[in-house]
């Protein structure tokens, strides 16, 4: 009998863990599979890397195969990279039960989805809004027998501006099911939290003093403001000079500063993938993808990259800026020394960043050490660096940036008026739609056909 089995799960599922390597349950596994099994709600809070997904993921499978329909789980999750890494653990630990899993966030066809929906997948991972905006377009599915409610990263779907669209979403739920949340951050919302689940939950939090992993190297350097990417560019030549098999994420605060960077760096002769919001779904995704395979190495990120992503090889985390809250400081530094593995964390802090760099430091109940630089190569480059960067900027201003979010922005509205025009065409006999209506519902109904 293998150990996963002691938990109660199936041979089946237990030989798939081997398959994946996962020979030993990680402490939260050990310790949510079963009350998951008995039928327990349960909250559960444990650092980011532990193996959550898992966590979740077999008993729901197990339970699935025991009485297999559609739709039977609902994942939901802040972020559209995080959902597909989820979907991706589901399908694999799934595979021997022919599970189908599918992928409901923005940014992606919305009538293919509603075609998808209607299909009875056993499982749904979704971001908030786009399932939100299924359910009020009235797409022919229901959720209404799930048996399994999850929601991963809970405390970021419970405070950051998901309320509206969580509300349409468990207005359609059934009252009786399971519901199992997750974060890695979360003591503040428990109360809020404890609402959700209908029954008295099984609370696990792991016992951590510090709330950061022992494998993780944090540190910081500190500089004047305006040196920053220089300083940013210096680092990571030499990092990668001393470990050129290395995969580093950078953190910044905003899509155009990623954008910008993104360019720096092609300039000094890096490759690298950028992800942010900005982005079309398909080339996040894609850049993504480029960055898990090693086929870049290094990953220009907004926040969009800062919760759950699991790339194994990431053995440096930067934060070109200085996060505001403590808590996306421990996400974005989580994406590093995983899963037992070593890490280092480094922080650019700037005159203006001291305080912030304490609020840290007391959160997380560690002091960030200093990183040794090199100062005179950083001034050697200073001025190399500050007109690439000027370059950039004119660049994106000529590609008008700014005005592409606006764009996007616009897009999102047509989408949106779409499905409402939709969604009351179908109240409607054929006689009293317009030609917009028509013709939508035409499209609408060439997707369910093909
Ligand atoms: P998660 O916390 O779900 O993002 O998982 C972090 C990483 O741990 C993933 O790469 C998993 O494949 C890995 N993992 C999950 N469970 C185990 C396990 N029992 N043994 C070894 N690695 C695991």
């Amino acid at each position: 009998m293998t150990a996963f089995m002691e938990l109660g799960l199936n041979d089946w599922l237990a030989r798939q863990c081997s398959t994946m390597g996962l020979n030993k349950p990680t402490e939260i596994q050990r310790n949510c599979i079963p009350p998951i099994l008995k039928g327990e709600d349960l909250i559960a809070c444990a650092k980011t890397g532990s193996g959550k997904t898992a966590a979740f993921a077999l008993p729901v499978l197990q339970k699935l195969s025991e009485d297999p329909y559609g739709i039977f789980a609902l994942v939901l999750t802040p972020t559209r990279e995080l959902a597909f890494q989820i979907a991706e653990q589901f399908s694999v630990l799934g595979k021997p039960l022919g599970v189908r899993v599918i992928v409901i966030t923005g940014g992606l066809d919305m009538l293919q989805q509603g075609v998808d929906l209607t299909v009875k997948p056993h499982i749904v991972i979704s971001t908030p809004g786009r399932l939100a905006d299924h359910i009020e377009s009235c797409t022919n599915f229901n959720l209404k027998r799930i048996k399994f409610l999850v929601l991963d990263e809970a405390d970021r779907l419970l405070e950051d501006n998901f309320g509206s669209q969580l509300e349409v979403i468990f207005k359609v739920l059934p009252q009786k099911r399971q519901t199992v949340l997750v974060s890695a951050t979360m003591t503040e919302t428990l109360n809020h939290l404890q609402e959700i689940t209908m029954n008295k939950p099984f609370f696990w939090q792991q016992e951590a003093s510090v709330a950061t992993v022992e494998e993780l190297t944090q540190t910081y350097v500190l500089m004047a403001a305006d040196m920053k990417d220089a300083y940013l560019v210096h680092i990571v030549q030499s990092f990668t000079e001393e470990h050129p098999h290395s995969s580093i994420i950078i953190f910044t605060s905003t899509c155009k500063y990623t954008q910008i960077l993104g360019m720096i760096f092609g300039d000094v002769g890096f490759e690298v993938a950028v992800l942010h919001s900005m982005i079309p779904q398909r080339q996040r995704l894609s850049a993504l993808n480029k960055f898990k395979s090693n086929e870049v190495k290094i990953l220009l990120a907004t926040d969009v990259a800062s919760r759950g992503l699991d790339i194994p090889t990431v053995d440096l985390v930067i934060n070109h800026n200085v996060p505001n809250r403590p808590k996306d400081y421990v996400h974005r530094v989580g994406r590093t020394a995983r899963a037992g593995r070593g890490g280092v964390s480094l922080t650019l802090v700037t005159q203006f960043d001291v305080k912030l760099v304490h609020a840290i430091e007391a959160y997380i109940n560690a002091k960030l050490t200093e990183y040794k630089t090199n100062e005179k190569a950083v001034i050697d480059i200073l001025s190399e660096v500050a007109v690439t960067r000027r370059e950039a900027e004119i660049k994106l201003d000529e590609q008008d940036f700014g005005e592409k979010k606006a764009i996007i922005k616009r897009k999102h509205l047509q989408e949106s008026k779409d499905q409402e025009i939709l969604q009351k065409s179908r109240k409607l006999g054929c006689k009293k739609m317009n030609s917009r209506q028509k013709s939508l519902k035409k499209t609408w109904k060439k997707k369910q056909k093909d």
